[in-house]
């Protein structure tokens, strides 16, 4: 056997280079907010694996129906036939829907596949191939979902040419822009729409685009909620166009914003043609879906979609169980309370003349919450800043490195210097309490 140290070793060794790390622990178990390692450290979890274990590590309700359900049928090709558990979690996902239109589903593994799935549907279901998509989205980093993805080169650098017929305009968010922070939601939105109109009349013909693709909350962009008449607005281009609007909610879904999906608060008269699905589905088991409706289905070729593993059925299981967790009403209180809580200490971080100087913007959502720090080399962040007061660089890495020190596991997001905020959403108050102590002292630490 290894020591812990040695398994670090280990893994630095062997472990494919190309991905990233926060710190290179060993995790043995995980229980609600707390994540353990090989050496029996302590750590409180502020990531939940990106958005994933929404119910916190291990909820005996989701555990124990995976259990059960291992023992019961762990696999079966869904090419071959039903199973029971994607027909139920199918049952507990149609009343969950944003739009009653959305009653077909379609289960994968990963947000990037769901995405692949999205594009495919888009593009039979049109004839149409070009697709548009925001700055700094995420939608993964496959070679199809990646040529949508538009937040860092990194996730795609020295592997194109990718996808052709990708076009990319600003999402209504003022770095988007070029603008400063303080510019009106409402300026944004116009501002937003322009470009759009623009790609619209000068690169591609609206009749060669299949879909646009949008996150409602963008993620690895920096958690910047989209303006309700922006999304407005593109459901009236689509309609006009014919183009189908994607919505992608893999990061935003399952009560993350305080309800089941981002775009229940932001446009709940919305019509997605698509919704895009992963992350907390399942609490951690590996499903991602595509939900949308009969007509555009059918316009799928019969074999067309399908892979090996695509609605587990452990996963579909596990899914099944979260969806009675999310339904009970618990979930949507605690991220309400929670939601308010953290934000009030980002406030004050922002208020506080100790710390101010260092922040450009706090942004949340329920618990998708951010705050967005100063860049001293771009001008638009600096803002209100008096002439001659010092904004040090990478204050959002130095501020990771201080939580990180003291066994607060946060994440930056990949634009700009944001820390992003995704707790579980059975996060208590406590748990909020000791994890923004110590996130405050790490900026005022940063500001000293
Ligand atoms: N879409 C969004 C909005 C995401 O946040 C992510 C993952 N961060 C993806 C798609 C891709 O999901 P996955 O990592 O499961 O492939």
């Amino acid at each position: 056997t290894r020591s812990a140290a040695q398994w670090s070793d280990f893994g630095r060794d062997h472990v494919c280079h190309g991905l990233g790390r926060l710190k290179d622990h060993v995790i043995v178990r995980g229980d609600g907010l707390d994540l353990y390692t090989a050496e029996g450290k302590k750590l409180l979890d502020f990531t939940a694996g990106i958005g994933v274990t929404n119910l916190g590590h291990c909820h005996p309700h989701v555990s124990q129906a995976a259990a059960a359900q291992v023992n019961n049928l762990v696999h079966l090709q869904c090419s071959i036939s039903f199973h029971a558990p994607y027909l139920q979690l199918i049952e507990k996902l149609l009343p969950a829907m944003p739009h009653e239109s959305l009653d077909q589903f379609f289960f994968w593994n990963s947000g990037s596949e769901a995405v692949e799935a999205a594009i495919k549907l888009a593009r039979q279901a049109t004839g149409r191939q070009n697709l548009i998509v925001f700055n700094g989205a995420y939608h993964g980093r496959t070679m199809g979902s990646g040529a949508l993805t538009r937040s860092k080169p990194i996730y795609t650098q020295g592997t194109g040419p990718l996808m052709p017929g990708v076009f990319s305009t600003a999402f209504p968010y003022w770095h988007s822009l070029g603008v400063n922070p303080s510019t009106s939601e409402e300026e944004l939105v116009r501002l937003a729409e322009h470009q759009l109109d623009l790609i619209l009349r000068q690169q591609t013909a609206p009749k060669d685009v299949a879909a646009i693709f949008i996150e409602p909350v963008q993620g690895e962009g920096g958690y910047v909620a989209c303006p309700p008449a922006f999304l407005k607005h593109l459901r009236q281009v689509c309609d006009k166009h014919g183009i189908l609007l994607v919505i992608d909610e893999v990061q935003s879904g399952f009560f993350r914003t305080g309800s089941y999906f981002a775009i229940d608060q932001l446009a709940p008269e919305l019509r997605p043609d698509v919704l895009v699905f992963a992350k907390g589905v399942a609490n951690g088991f590996p499903i991602s879906g595509i939900a949308s409706n009969k007509d555009l289905m059918s316009k799928l070729d019969v074999g067309s979609m399908g892979g090996t593993y695509s609605g587990n059925a452990v996963a579909c299981a596990a899914g099944v169980a979260a969806q009675e967790v999310y339904q009970s009403g618990e979930i949507e209180k605690n991220v309400a309370a929670r939601g308010a809580e953290l934000t009030d200490y980002l406030r004050k971080i922002a208020d506080s003349p100790k710390t101010k100087h260092l922040v450009a913007e706090v942004r949340t959502m329920g618990l998708m919450s951010s705050i967005e720090f100063r860049i001293p080399t771009d001008p638009l962040t600096l803002e209100g800043v008096p002439q001659g007061t010092n904004v040090p660089k990478n204050i959002g890495k130095r501020v990771q490195e201080y939580c990180l020190d003291r066994d607060l596991m946060v994440l930056t997001t990949s634009c700009f210097d944001t820390i992003r905020f995704i707790p579980a959403l059975t996060v208590s108050q406590e748990q909020i309490k000791t994890a923004m102590d110590i996130f405050t002292a790490a900026v005022e630490n940063v500001a000293r």
